[in-house]
């Protein structure tokens, strides 16, 4: 293994991903390296999810291989190094807020600490109250930020994250994208995706564009609009996808 595949945090090569005779993958190649805010972006159904879930060893693969940090996804040590918060984020209605974030920090092997979880939900904005509030009394938007605290407090090298700022108010949004900055200043990994290109502009180094199941562009979002002479990185989007 040479050193630049050694040393990514993300590697995916070849990968093929059917749905019976629907092909979700067409070969994606697709290297995310450390420290790297990576957003991967791509209209509905161009195979976003489906290429995460595949990372996650969520669901099987018919061709290719995808390696975190080194090691094969399908092996338990691949996992180990990263967090991942879910597009449609449930956790368990029984649970308090606080019960969540410490069954995800202990179950992740971590030590929990009530004075880290205050400080991060604070920067989340989402009211301490909400650790006493048994999770299924929470809006949609404070059960999305829980569920990315329950991610950042896991104290990952990667961070993969399936929309992790859709359903949020303006406020939170802010808020969530400023923790992601910092997470990243920190030297942590990220990797997500987005509808909101604007989202993407102002925090990734890199994107890749999937267009049914292909990787159409890799490459920082300034080089995207370079490429299509737009200023805006929603345009070159658009322009990308439609294969002008
Ligand atoms: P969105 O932006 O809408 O979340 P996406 O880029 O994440 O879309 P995927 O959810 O990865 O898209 O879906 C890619 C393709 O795979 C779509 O054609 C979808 O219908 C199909 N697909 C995804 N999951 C399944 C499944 N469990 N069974 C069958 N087809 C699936």
């Amino acid at each position: 293994m040479d050193t630049a595949v050694a040393s990514a945090a993300v590697r995916v090569a070849g990968l093929v991903k059917r749905f019976g005779k629907r092909e979700a993958l067409s070969g994606v190649d697709l290297e995310v390296a450390p420290g790297e805010a990576f957003g991967l972006v791509g209209a509905n159904g161009a195979g976003k999810t489906t290429l995460l879930k595949c990372m996650l060893d969520f669901c099987a693969f018919e061709a290719g291989r995808i390696e975190i940090f080194g090691a094969p996804s399908a092996e338990a040590r691949a996992r180990a190094r990263l967090a991942y918060v879910p597009e449609r984020f449930l956790p368990p209605h029984y649970l308090r807020g606080r019960e969540f974030l410490e069954l995800t920090v202990r179950l992740g092997g971590g030590a929990y600490s009530e004075d880290a979880a205050r400080a991060l939900l604070g920067e989340l904005a989402l009211e301490t109250e909400s650790l006493e509030q048994p999770v299924r009394e929470l809006s949609k938007g404070m059960t999305q930020k829980l569920g990315l605290a329950g991610g950042f407090l896991l104290a990952r090298e990667l961070i993969v994250l399936d929309e992790p700022m859709s359903g949020l108010d303006p406020a939170s949004r802010v808020a969530v994208k400023t923790v992601l900055a910092r997470l990243r200043r920190e030297g942590r990994t990220l990797l997500f995706t987005s509808h909101v290109l604007a989202d993407v502009e102002e925090l990734c180094t890199a994107i890749a564009v999937l267009e049914r199941g292909r990787v159409r562009f890799r490459g920082a979002p300034a080089e995207l609009c370079a490429r299509y002479a737009e200023p805006s990185l929603e345009r070159a989007f658009l322009r990308c996808v439609h294969g002008e």
